[in-house]
């Protein structure tokens, strides 16, 4: 049992993606730990058991765990911590924390509880993220710091937090911001504190890498940084002049890209230290990946670092040029968000129908005289396919396919001779495949075959809504059963949604050597099966759509504690149908008048009674409050 439990949980490459988050007990369940203490841990199979059996909640559910905020935040300050002390660091460590990637209330507020100590600050790049930051109380020297493209009520918002002694930095993006930023704090009657954002040459690595370079959206090059700071001087501000913003790009997938980035960041830096202005922080952005596939390498999915590798890199090379250059060490703000929040939460389907692509209980293909020639001739290759001609063979079926079809379509083949002839050739690939996987071969050609075979399993959620970065940019998230865990996956399958979108699907699944194109899973035996989608906790939840107006899907947030006792914290309700209803600004009272209006017209034709009338309208009412998904 313990060594199926093993391979079963090498399967689905846990150990190589959790990061000491999850892993599997003896009975097959999912355990999560959020503060990767092995020994506490909870059942997550259990834990939504008792949320569907007891608080009557339907998948999708949202699980959110947020202890994993503060264990990453934790991770990071020690890796910051332990390099510092290592390289002789004489200055300290900022984490702010970067709003975009996941704005939720709890999460903000959960880092900046749990950093209180750490100096944990906020980062924010649009109004409403600043206007939320300015209600949030935050640690006494923490910083918040404003990213992004201003207007005047932008740079207003910012003053007033600056008035209300919060340390403030706005960053400058672009020249006419600063005039714009010293007009206002002149007559708001501040010294605003500034950054600026420098243009780098050195670019990331990965699919963020055009966040940097030359051509990027963001950020000075060097002649506006040198005009920015005679501007600051002529206006007397340069007193203001705080920090160095510098941001690589997200996930980061190459660790040399950082030192590169981090040996020009030093040495802008230092240079305009020299130039006898006070910049205390330098702000390295985020960039600090999340190995979403366990594979530890440079594919766009992983990294080929560890958190502490990062840190070392970073505060190691920002050490040596700044003692070249021999001025002070800055003080060094950190923007990660991705690795911050990405393992927190987790996704809960459950597969609600399998789609087969091929059903087994298919008619056996009787073949009588009179048929065509061209199902003769499959009917053979069926007959005398073996694991020497497999290919072969497969490909001649591919042709008499393709001449079936030819010959449908100039009326000389019956519709019972192309069922007939749809079920050899299929029972043909089936073969074809099986040779395939027993010989190993793992061409392009067999895998899409045996893509093409597999099941579809139809899971209650929305990739729009829920994991919106499968479909926009193919990203990879760990999928796996939450239970059965004890039992080897006997079937492969792929996901499909409940949208009516057909890229409303997963395909592609976390491999350590290459991206699988089905999962291994557990036949469905229309019991409940759940599943997890993992590492949705960054971007995910704020980028997903409201495609086919489906909603935001129930949540739970939930607590373990160092016994391993688990308790749910808060649950909040997902979207009910009419609140979808008004996202597409129908309204939800004059849905019901119009179509009690409707009902009336077919009452007074004569064609309902007036208690069935009734019923349908108030039918109609109930479905209001219904969950967006299937129930
Ligand atoms: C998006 C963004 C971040 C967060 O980056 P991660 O890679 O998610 O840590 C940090 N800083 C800025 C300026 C950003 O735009």
């Amino acid at each position: 049992m313990r060594q199926n439990i093993e391979e079963v949980g090498q399967t689905y490459g846990i150990e190589n993606w959790g990061a000491g988050y999850f892993s599997i007990n003896p009975h097959g369940h999912l355990l999560v730990h959020p503060t990767r203490d092995p020994r506490c841990g909870a059942d997550v199979y259990e834990l939504v058991q008792g949320l569907v059996t007891n608080k009557k909640l339907t998948t999708p559910i949202l699980l959110r765990f947020p202890q994993i905020l503060g264990t990453q935040l934790n991770r990071l300050c020690a890796a910051y911590e332990s390099a510092s002390r290592e390289a002789g660091y004489k200055a300290g460590h900022y984490p702010v924390f970067p709003m975009k990637v996941n704005p939720r209330r709890e999460v903000v507020e959960e880092f900046l509880r749990q950093g209180v100590n750490q100096g944990v600050g906020l980062e924010c790049g649009s109004k409403p993220e600043l206007y939320a930051a300015l209600s949030l109380e935050q640690p006494a020297d923490s910083l918040l710091v404003c990213n992004g493209f201003k207007d005047e009520e932008f740079v207003r918002l910012a003053l007033l937090g600056r008035q209300t002694g919060k340390q403030v930095i706005l960053v400058v993006e672009k020249l006419t911001e600063l005039k714009m930023i010293v007009r206002c704090a002149r007559e708001a009657g501040v010294v605003p504190w500034v950054g600026l954002r420098a243009k780098r040459y050195s670019k990331g690595s990965g699919k963020w890498s055009s966040s940097g370079g030359e051509a990027a959206k963001f950020g000075l090059t060097t002649s506006e940084i040198l005009e920015c700071i005679r501007l600051l001087q002529a206006e007397r501000l340069e007193g203001g002049l705080k920090l160095l913003h510098f941001h690589i790009g997200s996930q980061v997938t190459d660790i040399r890209r950082i030192k590169n980035a981090m040996r020009e960041a030093a040495r802008v830096y230092a240079k305009i230290r020299q130039m006898s202005l006070d910049v205390q922080y330098l702000d390295i952005g985020g960039g600090l990946g999340v190995d979403y596939d366990g594979s530890r390498s440079t594919f766009e999915g992983s990294i080929n670092y560890s958190i502490e590798e990062f840190a070392n890199n970073v505060v190691y090379t920002v050490k040596s040029v700044c003692d070249d250059e021999q001025v002070p060490h800055p003080h060094l703000v950190t923007e990660s968000g991705r690795v911050m929040t990405a393992y927190h939460a987790l996704l809960v389907t459950s597969i609600r129908d399998e789609i087969e692509t091929f059903a087994n209980d298919r008619p056996t293909v009787v073949i009588d005289g009179d048929d065509p020639e061209v199902i003769f001739s499959m009917k053979g290759i069926l007959d005398g396919i073996n694991a020497k001609n497999f290919r072969e063979l497969y490909h001649d079926a591919l042709d008499d396919k393709d001449e079936l079809y030819a010959q449908f379509n100039l009326g000389l083949v019956s519709l019972e001779d192309r069922a007939k002839g749809e079920v050899l050739f299929w029972e043909i690939c089936s073969k074809a495949s099986q040779y395939a996987q027993r010989a190993g071969i793992d061409e392009r050609e067999f895998a899409d075959l045996q893509r093409s075979l597999a099941s579809k399993y139809l899971c209650n959620f929305s990739l729009f809504r829920s994991a919106p970065d499968s479909w926009a940019i193919k990203q990879l998230f760990p999928v796996m059963p939450l239970h059965r865990l004890n039992e080897s996956p006997d079937t492969v399958a792929t996901l499909v949604d409940v949208t009516c979108d057909s890229d409303g699907c997963i395909e592609r699944f976390v491999d350590v050597k290459s991206v699988k194109q089905v999962l291994e899973l557990h036949e469905y035996r229309g019991e409940p099966y759940y599943l997890g989608l993992f590492l949705v906790g960054a971007y995910q939840e704020v980028m997903g759509s409201f495609h086919n107006l489906f909603g935001i899907p129930h949540e739970a947030q939930v607590h373990v504690s160092p016994e391993g006792r688990v308790h749910v914290n808060r649950i909040l309700p997902g979207s009910r149908l009419g609140e979808m209803l008004q996202v597409a600004k129908f309204d939800p009272q004059s849905a019901q008048e119009s179509f009690r209006r409707q009902v009336e017209r077919e009452r007074e034709a004569g064609r309902l009674t007036g208690e069935r009338a009734d019923q349908l309208v108030a039918d109609y009412a109930a479905a209001l409050n219904h969950s967006t998904y299937l129930e």
